[in-house]
């Protein structure tokens, strides 16, 4: 009995021993994988064991740590403190804890996070005998959850703040309970160009821009407001407090200007654009929807102005945002409905006075607005893409034309810089010859310096495979761009168009525009160039663009663009070209872009002046304004003037003013303008009529 009792106790025994030996095993198994571990203290909080692998995330042998307060395993005064302090007050009050996060005492760089868990140990007589638990980490769980909660609230690329943290902002300023408190002014800003850039040189390129594109931006505004990025090339400045417009107004300048210097981005130069719109509470707007909306619009209009400006919103933009909407739906069924036309203006020899070709000038006959200027759809067609459509109509229909001329006629065809940086343009200028049947060496693709912004190598193959083909290639409105000579060197073009802003006022004395034309021209001649004179209207200029050494011609001083019939009915009676018009041009004009009020009665409107001389103007916004229309048109701050419309064509206009106007600017009043350099520009004086 006594025998078999002592058998059954050994066997238990070694069946303990067996089941100890497994648990301690898989404990060890268990520390070993990394998951987890175990720890246990003394009744004074001192280390009692602790597996081996936090010991060496310690950097310690576990020896060495055994003896030393637990506590000294955690950084106890991080930020995180409200877990610390209960982990310090568990462990005093010898109370079980769970989950609790902590930060490791790991002496690196980066930060690893513990999950702890323990239970007070007691003996059978419910001594405390100390703490037993178990730890993992939480390294990854915490960095994938600061993670989500950055990429909810900041931009991943500029690190900038989000759209949603933007708006969260400004949500707290605008319901803050004093009304002093509310006030604030946004700036909703675009970059121009950044699409072209995106495309022809590579997303890659774009996003390091962009980044570049935040720096600046965080730089400039500094400490006065922030900074955040909506996504793709929108950004949102938000300033609090009250700021004068004045202020306002040279931020915007800064802004503009500092993200418009050139980019260096893996060696090579971009450059890029930025245009801003500026909403201010309370005159702009009271709730964020009001403020950003008209934000946007002023932004809209900034662009519609040319880019590269800043813009405050104004009452009137909403229609001006729902005209241009128009003018993009009927934009889009213009192609389907067959409303283009092109219309063909001779460019004529100088030499010879016969008619070399013709530039090839698109017409849209609006069904309600009648014939609409290309200045004003060409960059609609740009912003929403329609471009591409358009100038394939455009190539296959002047090429088209041109197979029913003579041959020695050229066809030259504008390509904008958008249908420039589109690779299937040679296929589609290759299409177009191969149809009509022309030579290559009949086409000739216009284009402007805009081409040259950036230094990127497509643009120099987009050359290459254009010259490939046979085309020739000429560049248009030289002078007004960005006018780096240094690519003339470069690109094969076979001919420069000096701008007509250098002809109009060349022959008015003191004028430095004839002196300018003369430079162009020499350059061209050691390049192996045509020159091209735009805009000849007076028999005086074409004098001057003679002995200047022009080439070419093209203005109205001999013909207006022609319809395709009246073209090949012009060809007809001979190639021969007669200059016809007056000897010099009306008192001097200076063209200007200029917003002015004109009031008709009650009514208020918008126009542009387009051009102005002392005794009238050309104003554009206004559609069909019956000829007698009086208007006061207000120039500036209490400078207002009677005018009397004496024509109108389409949204043109011309008025007579009531009083002579003394006009002190640059078209060709040189003397004027250096006098009162601060003032060189717009400003008009007003002198009684004589
Ligand atoms: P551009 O290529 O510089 O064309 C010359 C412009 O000057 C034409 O204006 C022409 O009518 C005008 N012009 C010619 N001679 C005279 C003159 O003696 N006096 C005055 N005051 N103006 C003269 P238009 O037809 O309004 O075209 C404006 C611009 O629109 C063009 O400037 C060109 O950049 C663009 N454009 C025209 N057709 C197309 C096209 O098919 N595709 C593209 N992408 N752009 C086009
Ligand atoms: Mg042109
Ligand atoms: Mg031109």
């Amino acid at each position: 009995m006594r025998a078999r009792y002592d058998a059954w106790q050994r066997e238990l025994e070694t069946e303990r021993e067996r089941e100890q030996r497994r648990a301690s095993a898989m404990l060890s198994e268990y520390e070993a994988t990394g998951q987890g571990w175990f720890w246990e203290t003394d009744r004074h909080g001192l280390i009692a064991y602790i597996s081996p692998n936090i010991a060496k995330q310690l950097g310690q042998k576990p020896a060495a740590l055994i003896g030393e307060p637990f506590t000294n395993l955690f950084i106890l005064n991080s930020q995180e403190q409200e877990t610390e302090r209960t982990l310090v007050f568990h462990l005093s009050t010898r109370s079980s804890f769970q989950d609790l996060p902590a930060l490791a005492a790991t002496g690196e760089e980066e930060e690893r996070w513990w999950s702890v868990t323990g239970r007070p140990a007691l003996d059978k007589f419910n001594n405390f005998l100390g703490f037993r638990g178990s730890g993992t980490d939480l390294t990854e769980t915490r960095k994938s959850q600061r993670h989500v909660t950055e990429l909810a609230r900041f931009d991943s690329l500029t690190k900038l703040a989000n759209r949603f943290q933007m708006s969260e902002w400004l949500e707290k300023i605008l319901s803050s309970p004093r009304e002093e408190s509310r006030i604030c002014s946004i700036f909703l800003l675009d970059l121009d160009r950044f699409k072209q850039v995106n495309d022809t040189m590579g997303h890659p390129t774009g996003d390091a821009l962009l980044k570049q594109v935040a720096d600046r931006l965080k730089t400039t505004v500094g400490e006065a407001g922030r900074v955040g990025r909506l996504g793709g090339d929108e950004f949102q400045v938000i300033l609090p407090g009250r700021v004068s417009r004045d202020d306002l107004r040279q931020l915007g300048q800064r802004i503009i200007d500092s993200l418009s210097q050139p980019y260096s981005i893996d060696g090579k130069r971009v450059t890029i654009g930025a245009s801003t719109g500026i909403a201010v509470y309370a005159d702009d707007g009271t709730t964020s929807e009001e403020l950003i909306r008209n934000a946007d619009l002023a932004l809209y209009a900034a662009k519609d102005g040319g880019r590269g400006r800043y813009h405050f919103y104004a009452e009137d933009l909403h229609s001006e945002a729902k005209e241009r909407q128009q003018l993009e739906q009927d934009l889009r069924d213009a192609i389907a409905a067959s409303e283009f036309e092109l219309h063909y203006q001779p460019q004529v020899n100088t030499m010879t006075e016969k008619i070399s070709g013709f530039e090839a000038l698109i017409r849209w006959n609006h069904p309600e607005h009648g014939y609409l200027s290309p200045a004003k759809f060409i960059p609609v067609a740009e912003d929403t893409g329609l471009i591409t459509h358009i100038g394939e109509w455009v190539l296959r229909t002047a090429c088209h034309d041109l197979a029913q001329w003579p041959d020695s006629i050229r066809i030259a065809v504008n390509v904008s810089a958008l249908q420039f940086a589109n690779p299937a343009l040679p296929t589609i200028v290759a299409n177009a010859i191969a149809s009509s049947g022309i030579d290559p060496g009949q086409l000739e693709l216009e284009i402007t310096e805009s081409v040259f912004l950036n230094d990127d190598k497509s643009t120099a193959s987009m050359f290459a495979a254009l010259k490939g083909l046979g085309t020739r290639l000429a560049l248009d409105d030289f002078g007004t761009g960005y006018s780096s000579l240094g690519y003339l060197k470069q690109a094969p073009f076979d001919k420069i168009k000096i701008d007509q802003s250098f002809v109009r006022g060349a022959t008015v004395a003191g004028s430095r525009n004839g002196a300018i034309i003369a430079s162009i021209v020499n350059l061209a001649e050691s390049l192996g160039m045509e020159t091209t004179a735009e805009g000849v209207e007076t028999l005086d200029e074409l004098d001057l663009i003679r002995a200047l050494g022009c080439s070419h011609i093209q203005g109205f001083i001999y013909e207006k663009p022609l319809t395709p019939e009246t073209a090949t009915e012009r060809l007809r009676t001979g190639l021969n070209a007669v200059a016809r018009g007056p000897r010099s041009a009306r008192a001097p004009r200076q063209t200007m872009l200029r917003k002015v009020l004109m009031q008709h009665g009650t009514h208020k409107y918008n126009g542009t002046i387009r051009n102005i001389s002392t005794t009238g103007a050309m104003i554009e916004g206004l559609w069909n304004v019956p000829p007698g229309t009086e208007f006061e048109i207000h120039l500036s701050k209490g400078n207002v003037i009677k005018a009397t419309a004496r024509w109108s064509k389409e949204d043109r206009m011309g008025v007579e003013f009531a009083v002579v106007l003394e006009l002190d600017d640059n078209g060709g009043v040189a003397v004027a303008q250096s006098r009162r350099p601060a003032e060189a520009g717009n400003s008009v004086r007003l002198r009684k009529a004589g």
